[in-house]
């Protein structure tokens, strides 16, 4: 079942279970291929989605006193980050639209195009994806179940749940901690075209951006892109938008869950019960129909 499709309200943790999700499941897969016991998770939600990792060359098997062989998964992590794509291409407002774009949603559909394509790119049944996104839509999620059984494979959620005012509340510290760095910015570009008066009289007016751009990714984790929030309109519009998973549906099952107060041994039990729906014994009893 190598999809892993997260899933839940704009800023309500996905990213922080998501990498959390990626640390376990990279463990367990390293632990899989090698004689060694399985190591303690050690994510650290505050660093940046690891990069997926290189596959080792199959080892033949003659050779059994190796302590290692090839994992049996590849682990693949893919995100609205990880593909540049701005919290902005869901924003339907009207006056947030540059003035190049079609229609108000047709930047969130060339969005949902650039994962759908990312995704398929990877998967198969020895690849595990953690897709980490809203996938707010059934219809979308239902596409991606199609996808996965396309590719022999097959898919789950993880939904986050949290108090709607709880995630609203994170992105209005975001929302804060961004104007703020956007006046400091400016501060500064006016105190150098003080010194440059010449320059500044030539140079036109700026445009009002349509939503703050994401920082420069520079190693600094307050410049971290994850950061980026959603407008306020936005935020409110995509919570009003969202369309819970259901586990009675084919393509929100097997649906898991993690809430924002469960603590560390509860998510290790979910990502237990998703390593064994995705390479456990749960998978093995599984049949994927085309
Ligand atoms: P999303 O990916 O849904 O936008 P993030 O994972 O980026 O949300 O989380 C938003 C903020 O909330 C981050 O600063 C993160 O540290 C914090 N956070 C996320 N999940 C939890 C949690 N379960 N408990 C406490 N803080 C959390
Ligand atoms: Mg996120």
């Amino acid at each position: 079942m190598p999809l892993i499709i997260v899933s839940g309200l704009p800023t309500s943790g996905k990213t922080t279970r998501g990498r959390q999700l990626y640390a376990y499941l990279e463990s367990r897969i390293a632990s899989s291929s090698t004689s060694s016991s399985f190591p303690e998770s050690s994510s650290n939600t505050n660093n940046p989605p690891p990069p997926p990792p290189q596959a080792e060359p199959p080892q033949p098997s003659q050779q059994p006193k190796k302590t290692t062989t090839s994992p049996h998964y590849r682990l693949h992590y893919i995100s609205d980050t990880t593909l540049s794509i701005s919290r902005s291409v869901y924003d339907l407002s009207p006056e947030n639209l540059p003035a190049h774009v079609r229609s108000a949603n047709a930047l969130e559909k060339d969005a949902r195009a650039a994962v759908y394509a990312a995704v398929k790119r990877v998967l198969s049944p020895r690849d595990i994806v953690v897709l980490d996104g809203l996938n707010y839509i059934k219809g979308w999620r239902y596409q991606l179940f199609c996808e996965a059984k396309n590719a022999r494979t097959a898919s789950c959620v993880l939904q986050i749940g949290a108090p709607v005012e709880t995630a609203r509340r994170v992105n209005e510290e975001r929302l804060r901690r961004w104007e703020e760095k956007k006046a400091t910015a400016t501060a500064k570009k006016e105190d150098s075209e003080e010194k440059e008066p010449e320059a500044a009289t030539a140079s036109p007016p700026l445009a009002a951006a349509a939503a703050p751009p994401p920082p420069p990714a520079d190693g600094n984790p307050s410049d971290d892109p994850e950061q980026e929030p959603y407008t306020p309109s936005n935020w409110e519009n995509l919570v009003f938008r969202y369309e819970e998973p259901n586990a009675m549906t084919r393509w929100d099952s097997p649906l898991f869950t993690l809430v924002w107060d469960d603590d560390e041994a509860q998510a290790r039990r979910v990502f237990e019960l998703i390593w064994d729906a995705v390479a456990g014994d749960g998978a093995a009893k599984r049949v994927i129909r085309p």
